[in-house]
């Protein structure tokens, strides 16, 4: 059915964990921007249009 193809426009969040030093935080699945780690500056997310590439482990979805 061709409502299905149709985005949701629900935000989701992740939660993170980093590769580098295991701090988990909250990234944003549609960041526009890119997302450190707030203790050891590590890239978590990037911008890849529309939604963000996950650089670090996710843990988790919270819509
Ligand atoms: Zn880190």
């Amino acid at each position: 059915m061709r409502w299905e193809l149709i985005p949701k426009p629900r935000s989701i969040f992740l939660r993170v964990k980093c590769l580098k030093c295991a701090n988990e935080q909250i990234v944003f699945e549609r960041s526009s921007s890119y997302v450190k780690c707030t203790v050891c500056d590590e890239l978590l997310a990037q911008p890849a249009g529309g939604k963000a590439k996950i650089r670090g482990e996710v843990l988790q979805s919270l819509s």
